[in-house]
């Protein structure tokens, strides 16, 4: 059987080198040594606050799991 395949393949965690804003919400400060969500899009990346990426990270998996009911609803 292979690999399963990933839909998310785009998104890690890294740290943040040098503080910098949160590309979700500007007011918030992502400070060096911070957690943050990295996001890759095209060639470069957007990178987000820890508040922000559970949020994010929260809606998708309401989203994935709308998709799994639509795949396996008749
Ligand atoms: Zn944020």
């Amino acid at each position: 059987m292979p690999r399963p395949k990933s839909f998310l393949k785009k998104v890690s965690v890294d740290m943040t080198l040098k503080s910098h804003k949160c590309q979700h919400v500007k007011t918030h400060i992502l400070n060096q040594g911070d957690k943050r969500m990295k996001l890759t899009v095209g060639r470069t990346h957007e990178h987000f606050c820890i508040e922000c990426a559970i949020k994010i990270i929260d809606s998708d998996i309401a989203k994935l799991k709308a998709l799994r009911e639509a795949l396996l609803s008749e």
